[in-house]
């Protein structure tokens, strides 16, 4: 199959009205999309992903508007998405068009994205348009047009070229069809500030703020029986101390990757933190192509780089991938469960 990848907005929106699969940068992830209101287009989507056919799409609008058209919103989606939209929230709401994928649901995953290119293309396809993430299910979701195109050139019929994604991991879902607002699935948006227009928002205790995990913490927990988010070497989640002493412990540089917060200069001299500032520039010299290791200052930064990481690591043929646990505070919700459930081993 001939894949059409170009910046022209209204020649990528006419191929969602003609019922083809397009990928599109969104501020989040990249999206695998298709018509909402194409059952057999959104089928496509799931047979390229491999995607089990009981996980459904977010379906993406270009405004509020368009959202009330086909779902009822009510006065607490209407204030979530007045203050968050748009942005990397999705809301679960009920259905008012029955006819839209899928159609076996009497309610839609709705979200409106922040790049206003993205906003028009979806407007010019008639929208909305329903994409998960653009990735092999099981995967770590995609952030960069090189990845895409290794991924899907020739099997989608589209490729839109936009802004590429800057938040790195996947919208916050919340659901407004239950007894409770409840959070689905955490994200850039937390839940501190959801509460502030949900003061009663249900937190499934896996998504609780809990102390910095360690090493030996995580295969304690076994949790959910498949793989999300996760490459092909195997994750590791340190906390600062086993960060750090994972890279003076001689791991084979080959086949080991790094990703962690840098360590400030500043720190009293002859501690362990400036010992680590000497072996990080020594392994630096040693791999002058050494790729594999990275260094953020934020859990947002660290957000952004994740997944465009793990792929570089699997090009790489890396093995073991040791990602220092995120901070507490700004960023650490949606960082934090994708960090966890890219290091479960089944
Ligand atoms: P992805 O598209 O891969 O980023 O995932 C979309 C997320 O939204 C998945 O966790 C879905 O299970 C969830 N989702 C989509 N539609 C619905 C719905 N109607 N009800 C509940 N969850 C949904
Ligand atoms: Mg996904």
């Amino acid at each position: 199959m001939k894949t059409l990848i170009s910046s022209d907005v209204s020649l990528l929106a006419n191929l969602i009205q003609e019922g083809k699969v397009v990928i599109f940068p969104t501020e989040t992830v990249y999206g695998i999309g298709a018509s909402t209101r194409s059952e057999e287009a959104c089928l496509r989507v799931y047979e390229i992903k491999g995607r089990p056919r009981d996980n459904p799409l977010i379906a993406h609008f270009h405004s509020i508007e368009s959202i009330e058209e086909v779902c009822v919103l009510g006065d607490l989606g209407r204030k979530l998405l007045e203050k968050f939209s748009p942005g990397p929230l999705t809301l679960i709401l009920p259905k008012k068009d029955k006819s839209l994928f899928p159609k076996e649901l009497d309610t839609l995953a709705v979200r409106i994205p922040k790049n206003p290119v993205i906003r028009e293309w979806i407007q010019q396809t008639r929208g909305p348009v329903s994409a998960p993430s653009a990735n092999l299910s099981g995967r770590p979701s995609l952030t960069k047009l090189t990845d895409v195109v290794r991924y899907f050139e020739g099997k989608v019929d589209g490729i839109l070229i936009a802004e590429e994604p800057s938040f790195g991991i996947e919208s916050t879902v919340v659901s407004l069809v239950g007894e409770h607002p409840t959070l689905l699935r955490p994200g850039s948006i937390e839940s501190e500030e959801l509460k502030t227009i949900l003061p009663n928002l249900i937190i499934p205790s896996p998504f609780e703020t809990s102390p910095v995990l360690s090493v030996s913490h995580v295969p304690l927990s076994p949790g959910t029986k498949y793989k999300h988010y996760a490459p092909s070497a195997q994750v590791v989640l340190a906390s600062r101390e086993e960060f750090i002493h994972s890279l003076e412990v001689g791991f084979d540089p080959k086949e080991t990757a790094w990703i962690g917060f840098s360590f400030p200069e500043k720190i009293r001299k002859g501690n362990l933190f400036s010992k680590t500032n000497e072996t990080v520039a020594k392994k630096r010299e040693e791999h002058s192509e050494f790729d594999h290791f990275s260094l953020v200052s934020t859990n947002e930064e660290y957000a952004s780089k994740l997944y465009a990481f793990f792929e570089a690591c699997d090009l790489a043929k890396i093995q073991t991938i040791i990602c220092e646990a995120p901070k507490l505070g700004r960023g650490w919700e949606g960082l934090r469960n994708r960090l966890e459930k890219a290091s479960r081993r089944n």
